[in-house]
């Protein structure tokens, strides 16, 4: 009888989850659903999706509706402050999969790194101890995944249109678009898993990275309506460090042909190219004829921008509904942990930005939405300083595993029951290595606390800033210089040296870690 062996199955993890716990130290923490079976692990990951364009998130400057990410927090929990450590996409996931910082990880980068495949990783510890492990979507970190009884990857950054996929048999190129697409092989892989065994399914998606490329379906969506101009589109960077004022990433300066839409993306064919170009061709005509310059350039680049990437976060909005759909016809959404997260944040306009690497909140803040039966409660906000280096332990913990020390971060169960928590992290350690390529972000490091950052530009500029958020929500100024900030700077170094030590990140930084040219 297949309830008989699931019975025992759970039995079984319940009992070595005990065992190597109390061996370990450690209580058993919250492992079961409320019925007493174990849960499943649904993580839904996006690339580059920033709070601000999730309507649960409330910004001042709405954006977009998103009913069914808005239905996953109504029935979970929010957390309003989740923090990256490395703002880029690769080693955003291998911090994920390990639980540790990119020094330690050894993936630091986009340009020249590749993830080691042999490593610790919580996939490969739910797999050893029995878990269904798949993965679907994008993966990005060079090797092929390890730890997965079923894998299914775009290559690199992977395309939106009729996009090649990678399995162990071999690459084969899938007929559609790739965010219904990886929510189509997602569910496949759930009607065919062993309803005997708990699962662990990522399904990761490209969308929405650039170049933005909305479904078909999703063109002219906004009806050509406005989207509101962020208050800093046009910050000129006075009072900050000559590192901000280098940046490579503004829609004045960086904007290319395929990310206005103005060349055709990979992949696209057929019908869909013809439905593209008739939506597009008219309104890049109407832009050649009025010839905008300066900043009435820049407002055309941010509606076009904010036209193309909302429309793919409305994809990913209707991915997760389909998903959180499937679980309920399937009888498991009682039994099933659903997390919702991405890599980074982005920016959407402010200081005059796309992309996403720096310290600054809309890159280094990333929505982290967590359903679990039984331990969340339904429509709470959590607003303690989390990051991806919590995931790994939580998603075993989820599971009743131990967490292996050398992982560096924290099971969120405290704060997921809501239990009282008051030794959780007040501050958290931040450090980004890509440059100059691609977008001339100075190498930095620094403390987070829940109203100020401390920032070190490494290399030859060694600057430093100090943003106040309370005082300055844009992140405008720096108040490094200010006497009146004396006793804060001091604190706030100490704070920095601190968790510099406590993450083990007192060592040179290898050159190779910058990317393809080493900083001087
Ligand atoms: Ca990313």
């Amino acid at each position: 009888m297949p309830s008989i062996r699931r019975f025992a199955f759970c039995l079984r993890v319940v009992v070595a989850a005990i065992l190597i716990a109390s061996l370990a130290g450690r209580g058993p923490q919250e492992a079961m659903a409320a019925d007493g079976r174990a849960p499943n692990l649904l993580f839904i990951f996006a690339d580059d999706l920033t709070c601000q364009a999730l309507s649960t998130y409330g910004e001042a400057r709405h954006l977009l509706e998103t009913p069914n990410i808005d239905r996953l927090a109504r029935e979970g929990m929010r957390f309003d402050r989740c923090l990256v450590t490395n703002s880029i996409c690769g080693p955003s996931r291998a911090t994920i999969l390990t639980g540790k910082y990119s020094h330690k990880n050894g993936f630091y980068n986009n340009a020249n790194c590749r993830f080691d495949a042999t490593q610790q990783t919580f996939p490969k510890l739910l797999q050893g101890a029995g878990w269904q492990t798949a993965l679907i979507g994008k993966w990005h970190l060079g090797s092929n995944p390890t730890g997965f009884d079923h894998w299914r990857i775009l290559p690199g950054q992977g395309i939106y249109y009729n996009p090649p996929m990678i399995t162990a048999g071999g690459t084969s190129v899938e007929r559609g678009y790739v965010t219904d697409l990886i929510t189509d092989r997602s569910i496949e892989w759930l009607r065919q898993r062993d309803r005997d065994r708990p699962f662990l399914l990522m399904t990761q998606h490209k969308a929405p990275h650039r170049e933005w490329s909305p479904a078909i379906r999703h063109l002219g969506w906004d009806g050509d309506r406005p989207h509101p101009e962020p208050a800093t589109l046009f910050d000129d960077f006075s009072g900050r460090s000559q590192a901000v004022r280098d940046h490579d990433m503004g829609l004045d300066r960086t904007f290319t042909p395929l990310d206005a839409k103005f060349v055709t993306p990979p992949g696209i064919d057929g019908e869909d190219l013809v439905a593209w170009n008739a939506h597009y061709e008219p309104r890049n005509e109407a832009f050649r004829a009025a010839a905008p310059a300066g900043r009435d350039l820049v407002r055309w680049r941010y509606q076009r921008y904010m036209h193309d990437y909302l429309a793919c976060v409305k994809a990913i909005d209707e991915s997760v509904g389909r998903l959180l759909d499937e679980l309920d016809r399937e009888g498991i959404a009682d039994e099933t942990v659903v997390v919702l997260s991405s890599d980074q944040g982005f920016f959407l306009g402010e200081h005059g930005w796309f992309d996403k690497r720096w310290i600054f909140e809309e890159s280094v803040r990333t929505p982290l939405i967590v359903r679990f039966p039984g331990v969340t409660r339904p429509g709470s906000h959590c607003d303690r300083i989390v990051s991806l280096i919590d995931f790994a332990p939580t998603f075993l913990a989820i599971a009743g595993l131990p967490v292996p020390p050398d992982m560096q971060g924290q099971a969120l169960q405290p704060l997921l029951a809501e239990h009282a928590a008051a030794d959780w992290r007040k501050s958290l350690y931040y450090h980004y290595y890509e440059f100059p390529e691609p977008h001339h972000v100075r190498p930095h490091r620094g403390v987070i606390t829940d109203r100020h950052k401390l920032v070190h530009y490494e290399g030859d500029l060694d600057e430093w800033e100090l943003l106040d958020r309370k005082v300055d929500p844009t992140e405008t100024r720096s108040f490094h210089d200010d006497p009146a900030y004396a006793d804060t700077l001091r604190d706030l170094r100490a704070e920095l040296d601190r968790l510099q030590a406590q993450v083990d990140d007192l060592g040179p930084v290898p050159a190779e870690a910058y990317g393809n040219t080493p900083l001087e």
